[in-house]
């Protein structure tokens, strides 16, 4: 008997062939030896070279994946092992790899130098795109477009019965490489200010700041920059939550939710669901909207007064929002504990912009989750792999309808739900407001 002949999943075999799973294994290996070994000089003669050989062996053990466990095998979620696996599980792979990102990280932010092997591999790319040598930014945009681009086609594969499903990452993927990597891209190539045009403030935290809005006043584009910043900020944001809820930038256009959404796919059932973990987030996620709204303020004030009024402590408070929220927050936190909280922890506690949406789709949305109550059979798939940590199916067994400020409208409590209980609607407003 072969070992996927004997998957007790009702859905069929999904194993990977041992085969295959050696030659993923293998190409996962190879990919980030070549990556760690650049670290310390490996290939500094072909740079070009050394990233495409671990580029492309990381990308062959992710294609190697996908035709072992979803080519020709039913679509949608694999629930068979999830908890059960290393990676998926919270195992000795979950942690070195956690530990693994958050050194990324670390490094990223406050020891550049320590990294710069890698940051030389993407030269020939930025000299390309930028004309200029590559700085760890570059290097960054480089490898989280690489993940959302490559997990994002596992994605589309996996999900391939869904036409939300694939819409969505088809959006994630090309805002990701087209708005926030080649864009930036072209307009330092031009030796024009990179704007990334996929932030905006609040989650571009410092977009309003006057240090910043003085530095882009100076040329026509930045003036357009800005305008279209304020523009996406205080017209767009609104009106698009307000008639497709927080998913239209959450689940289709930011780079944060694109790479949660792809790369951080196999960890979305690490969401925390409990009472305690809701209330927290909600202190949390709304504090830090108070704070970065104060701190514009405040900032704006001190600039009107020429710096008399709060000088240093307002560049102080700056300096400490842009340490920890900025950087510890949403990159260390936010995507190196991805393998041991899961992928929305940064978009659930502690992103502004998700609360300013929270808030505008709680309130004044017409956009719900319905559920038929009669069909469900609380089974908890639904509330397994929501990624923010949603207990959806207290809500289907009562047959409420969903309307909760955390809820990104990934759709994916929808696609895992065997009765067709849940869909995600934009309701009738008019209806919204009688049931107030
Ligand atoms: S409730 Fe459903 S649509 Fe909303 S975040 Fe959770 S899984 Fe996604
Ligand atoms: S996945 Fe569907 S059937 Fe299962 S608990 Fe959720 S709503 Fe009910």
């Amino acid at each position: 008997m072969s070992r996927s002949d004997r998957s007790l999943s009702l859905a069929g075999p999904h194993h990977l062939g041992v085969g295959s799973t050696r030659l993923a294994a293998w190409g996962a290996g190879t990919g980030t030896m070549v990556l760690v070994a650049a670290l310390f000089g490996f290939g500094a003669d072909h740079p070009a070279l050394v990233l495409g050989v671990g580029w492309g062996a990381l990308a062959l053990a992710v294609l190697l994946v996908i035709r072992g466990r979803y080519v020709g095998k039913p679509a949608g979620v694999r629930n068979d092992g999830v908890f059960h696996r290393s990676l998926t599980a919270r195992g000795a792979i979950a942690w070195a790899l956690g530990i693994a990102f958050t050194a990324y990280y670390v490094a990223l932010y406050w020891f550049p130098e320590s990294i710069a092997g890698i940051t030389r591999l993407f030269d020939p790319l930025s000299r390309l795109l930028r004309g200029r040598p590559a700085d760890q930014w570059f290097a960054y945009g480089g490898f989280y477009t690489f993940a959302v681009l490559v997990m994002g086609a596992k994605f589309l594969v996996k999900y391939r019965h869904s036409r939300y499903q694939t819409w969505r990452t088809v959006s994630v993927m090309f805002f990701q490489l087209g708005f926030a990597f080649l864009l930036p891209a072209f307009l330092a190539l031009m030796q024009r200010p990179e704007f990334y045009f996929s932030y905006f403030w609040p989650l571009d935290y410092d977009a309003l700041w006057p240090g910043t809005v003085g530095s882009f006043s100076t040329t026509t584009l930045g003036l357009w920059a800005i305008g279209i910043g304020l523009v996406l900020t205080f017209v767009a944001t609104p009106v698009l939550t307000f008639l497709y809820g927080k998913r239209w930038y959450c689940s289709w256009v930011c780079g944060c939710g694109g790479l949660a959404e792809t790369a951080g796919d196999p960890f979305r059932q690490l969401s925390d669901k409990s009472l305690k973990a809701w209330k927290i987030e909600r202190w949390m996620v709304h504090g830090v909207l108070l704070l970065i709204t104060l701190l514009t303020a405040l900032l704006w004030v001190n600039s009107a007064l020429e710096g008399g009024w709060l000088g240093s402590f307002s560049q102080g408070f700056a300096k400490a929002y842009g340490f920890v929220i900025g950087a510890v927050f949403s990159g260390v936190v936010g995507v190196g504990f991805y393998p041991l909280l899961g992928s929305r922890v940064w978009c659930r506690f502690g992103c502004p912009m998700a609360a300013y949406l929270g808030i505008v789709q709680r309130f004044f949305s017409r956009f719900r989750i319905t559920t038929n109550g009669g069909q469900c059979i609380s089974c908890g798939n639904c509330s397994t792999y929501c990624e923010m940590g949603i207990d959806v199916r207290s809500y289907a067994q009562r047959g409420q309808d969903i309307v909760r400020a955390s809820c990104v409208g990934c759709g994916i409590c929808a696609e895992v739900c065997p009765r067709g209980v849940l869909r995600l609607e934009n309701g009738d407003w008019k209806l919204r407001l009688e049931e107030r």
